[in-house]
Parts: structure tokens; C-alpha cells; sequence
């Protein structure tokens, strides 16, 4: 998808892991223990995620695992899966649709949960949101499998889970997509958090969600979040020495 993003087969898997998570760290939107997810196009049972304990900061191409989805095996080199990476083989498990996952456990999003305030599409970028984001309402890690299992039959077919005082899962048809999403997801939780202190915030409903989602989530605008946070991402060092 991206101009930059040059590697192939395995290799491009590892790279979009290794460079989503080092985009979520600099942006200050993922912490030392999120993660992110791609399934193989060319091997749609294989998954590969940032290991459990390689730094997200500094991560490297080799911290990243594969997985097979069916089994839940570690399937090449690399350290351990982290102990929430159930959420992720679940939902690529139920989901072919998915290419992309991206949990961790951003500050507003796990406020409006605390606060018993439902996530809601009140921005252009948040419309994908739908005005019922399911929230999982237990705050402990999503481990063991069980709890993957329940966290994904709660997703369903959407593109969001909220989970209660700790984090959000955030799914696309590939990793760009899902990162793009998260991203704005946590920018609309702000923007909601801010306009209910200030009034009560007004929701896209309907057709009228539908219009703008339509309008804001094309492909090649996914293309340009990517590609804003990757350029962005680089020119502030934030892939120094991934190959290493
Ligand atoms: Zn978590």
C-alpha cells in the first residue's frame, strides 16, 4: 500500500508490525504492553505480532512472531506471543475478513469506559464507529483463551470492542486500516470527552453516519493516514535501527 513499505512475503508482515507499533509509541498512543496483528494474504492461517517482552519503543523486524492461527503455535524464530495475543487469534480465527489488529489502551477511550459513557461516531474520522460499540465489561487481561473467545464473539462482524477500564480493540481489512482507525477512534473519544464537559455532545446517526463514513473511509484515504503517520513516524527517527 505504501510507496515506502518495501519488503515482501513474511518480511512486509514483520515490517508493518514492527512500524505500526514504533507509529503508536511515538504518538504516545500505545504503551509498553499494546500490540498489533497482520495475517499473511499469501498464508491467511499465519498471523504475525510484536513479542511480549521486546520493548514496543525500539522494536525490531526480529521481535516479530508468527503464528498459526488454527493451532496457536508459534511457528518461526522469535521470542514469546504476548499474554493477550488470544484477542487477536480469536478474532482472525472467526473473522477472514480481518488483516489487522491493533489493541492497546488509550487514555480516553478507557476514561468514557470508566465513566460509563458509551463510545460514540460524534467526528468525520470516528464515523466508522458504530453508535454501539460493545463493551467488554471486565477489566482484567484478556488471558487465557476463553476470554479471547468472548472478547471476539462480542466484536462480532464490527469494527470495535471497548473493554472496561483497560483498552479497546480496534480492527481493519489490513493493519493500515487498523491503525488508521485506532488512531482516530482515540482522537474522537477526546473530542466526545471534551464536548461533554462543555455541552452534550451531538452524535452521527443513520444515514447521516453512513454518509460521512462513506465520505471519510475510502481506501485511498486509508493510503494517506497510513502514509502521514509512516512519513511523519520517519522523519522524527521513530524507525532508527528496526533492522538491528
Ligand atoms: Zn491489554
Amino acid at each position: 500500500m505504501s510507496a515506502i513499505l518495501k519488503s515482501v512475503g513474511p518480511a512486509r508482515y514483520a515490517e508493518l508490525v514492527a512500524k505500526a507499533v514504533r507509529i503508536l509509541t511515538s504518538l504516545d498512543l500505545m504503551d509498553m504492553n499494546g500490540h498489533v496483528s497482520a495475517r499473511d494474504a499469501d498464508d491467511p492461517e499465519r498471523m504475525y505480532i510484536n513479542s511480549r517482552k521486546a520493548s514496543r519503543s525500539t522494536l525490531r523486524l526480529s521481535d516479530i512472531v508468527p503464528v498459526d492461527i488454527a493451532s496457536g503455535e508459534r511457528v518461526g524464530p522469535g521470542d514469546e506471543v504476548p499474554s493477550e495475543y488470544h484477542i487477536h487469534r480469536e478474532i482472525m480465527h472467526r473473522r477472514p475478513d480481518v488483516g489487522g489488529i491493533v489493541h492497546s489502551h488509550p487514555d480516553f477511550i478507557v476514561t468514557l469506559s470508566i465513566a460509563g459513557h458509551q463510545l460514540l461516531p460524534v467526528t468525520g474520522v470516528g464515523s466508522f464507529l458504530p453508535e454501539d460499540v460493545p463493551v467488554f465489561d471486565d477489566a482484567s487481561l484478556i488471558n487465557p483463551r476463553e476470554r479471547g473467545e468472548a472478547v471476539a464473539a462480542l466484536l462480532g462482524n464490527g469494527p470495535a470492542v471497548v473493554l472496561r477500564g483497560h483498552g479497546v480493540v480496534i480492527v481493519g481489512a489490513t493493519v493500515e486500516e487498523a491503525l488508521a482507525r485506532y488512531v482516530c477512534a482515540e482522537e474522537n473519544a477526546r473530542i466526545q470527552y471534551r464536548a461533554s464537559v462543555i455541552g452534550t455532545p451531538r452524535v452521527l446517526r443513520g444515514a447521516e453516519r453512513e454518509y460521512v463514513c462513506a465520505q471519510t473511509w475510502t481506501p485511498s484515504i486509508v493510503e494517506k493516514h497510513w502514509n502521514y503517520h509512516e512519513m511523519t513516524a520517519r522523519r522524527h527517527g521513530a524507525f532508527d535501527s528496526m533492522d538491528a
